[in-house]
């Protein structure tokens, strides 16, 4: 929408607020507020200033200024706030008006402008389905009984951290018992359709929404797919409203990707395609499920540089807790049309050409969408330049049941790496492919792995509640 539309809109819906957001390497949302009054058409060409060096990873206190630049491509009106506010999502510049290197969202621009650039198409279509916890109450605080983290019965997972108000009335979810059962099974049917309601007042096209696999209250809602930076801007909104509508409702709700051992944890499964214009290039009908070549290469591409990009799509330490076999989280890195255990699953059912995709299952939800996406793009953009061809490199299909393979043939299978740092020992060793059209940078990099290190160690040093039970009483 214009600049002109922007101010209309704040007129028209008697906005009192403002409010610019950036967001920041870890994905999450920062914002600051002015008043509607001091909002005119200059704010959008000089946009806001804002002090880069109080946020983790950007700039050092020498060289602080940052400019907050607003797309106005990206508003909506805060579901939330007890003034109108109108909500503007923003790039980051840096004082001489350039985009800033390690602004995840003018990344995620510079992907999308390489894709048209590279003549391979003019645009990827992204869908994460995003899962998630709602819990009765904070977990993570200190003195947590143990089965607050840990789900290791059925019996354990009937105490999970329920408040029994009115007494212990049935109908528990067990271990792994949670896909879809109606109420009163299902408790939490009114706050995902509350939260679906606000998102849909917000601008977003829902689809859907269901109870998750899990015990104790895990959710899904998918929105419906666009293209890249839009995509990572709607799953910014779909968090900020799924943490407030929980919150209002006395919950609180949680992406990471393994509150609960002993249980599924929680993914972030991406769709994606690329179209040219109309034409959607991954389908190819009478191929293996579908599948033109290109989408093939794209393929070849996400699984050559998994292990690299995994270092940005699940880049927690709790990641890897989720990463493990058991739980329909991906741990091999194949690719099949059914198999769940599959990284990359191309999904069969009722699909349309147009609707034809792949789907990568490896991805959790504390991945930076912005850069996620674009290292995605990067990596199946590299497959196609370099006509990877997943097959001939031993990736599949895998359409059995890969458990029932003989120890030889699992041999040959790849895996995902098993903790962060090893991830991060991968994307040091690969990531030439996101350099490419400068979209990352190599400072990006080095400055993100440092990052990253500093947070694995901050955990691998810190005593686990586990090793008592271990060691306390050697
Ligand atoms: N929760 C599972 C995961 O971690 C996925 C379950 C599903 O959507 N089928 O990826
Ligand atoms: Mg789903
Ligand atoms: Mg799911
Ligand atoms: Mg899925």
């Amino acid at each position: 929408m214009s600049v002109q539309n922007v101010l209309n809109k704040i007129a028209e819906n008697n906005i009192q607020f403002v409010d610019f957001r950036f967001v920041d390497l870890a994905g999450r949302a920062h914002h600051i507020t002015l008043p509607s009054t001091e909002v005119d058409a200059e704010t959008f060409v000089n946009g806001v200033a804002f002090d880069g060096s109080s946020i983790e990873g950007f700039r050092g206190i020498e060289q602080s200024d940052m400019v907050m630049m607003p797309d106005t491509e990206s508003v909506f009106i805060d579901p939330f706030t007890d003034h109108p506010t109108l909500n503007v999502m923003c790039n980051i510049h840096t004082p001489d008006g350039e985009r800033y290197d390690r602004d995840p969202r003018s990344i995620a621009q510079k992907a999308e402008e390489l894709l048209q650039k590279s003549g391979v198409g003019t645009s990827a279509f992204f869908a994460p389905e995003s899962e998630f916890f709602i819990f009765d109450d904070v977990r993570y605080e200190s003195g947590m009984n143990k089965s607050y983290y840990e789900v290791d019965s059925e019996e354990a997972a009937w105490n999970t951290g329920r408040k029994e108000e009115g007494g212990n009335l049935g109908f528990k979810v067990g271990v792994k018992g949670g896909y879809v059962p109606v109420a009163p099974t299902d408790t939490q049917q009114d706050i995902r359709s509350e939260m679906v309601r606000v998102m849909q007042e917000a601008g977003l096209r829902v689809e859907r929404h269901h109870h998750e696999v899990a015990t104790a209250g895990q959710a899904e809602i998918n929105f419906r797919f666009s293209t890249l930076t839009k995509t990572a801007d709607n799953l910014m909104l779909y968090k900020y409203i799924v943490h407030n509508v929980a919150r209002q409702y006395g919950k609180v709700a949680t992406f990471m990707p393994k509150p609960l051992f002993g249980d599924n944890g929680s993914g972030m499964h991406v769709h994606m395609s690329i179209f040219n214009g109309d034409e959607p290039l991954f389908y190819d009908k009478g191929a293996y499920a579908n599948l033109s070549p290109l989408a093939m290469n794209y393929i070849g591409g996400i699984l050559y540089h998994a292990p690299a990009l995994i270092a940005l799509t699940n880049p927690s330490t709790n990641s890897f807790k989720r990463l493990v076999p058991g739980y329909e989280a991906p741990v091999n890195l194949v690719f099949s049309k059914g198999n769940r255990s599959a990284a990359v699953r191309i999904p069969i059912a009722a699909v349309t050409p147009k609707g034809c995709r792949i789907e990568f299952r490896t991805p959790d939800s504390t991945a930076n969408p912005y850069l996620s996406f674009a290292a995605m793009l990067l990596a199946g953009l590299d497959g196609i330049k370099r006509k990877i061809d997943p097959t001939a490199l031993g990736y599949g299909p895998f359409d059995t049941n890969i458990y029932e393979l003989s120890d030889e043939e699992k041999k040959e299978i790849r895996s995902v790496p098993g903790t962060l740092d090893e991830a991060l020992d991968a994307l040091e060793a690969d990531y030439e492919f996101l350099t490419e059209g400068g979209v990352f940078t190599a400072d990006f990099i080095e400055n993100y792995v440092a990052i990253k290190r500093n947070e694995a160690k901050a955990v691998a040093t810190r005593i686990h509640p586990h090793e008592y039970s271990l060691y306390f009483g050697c």
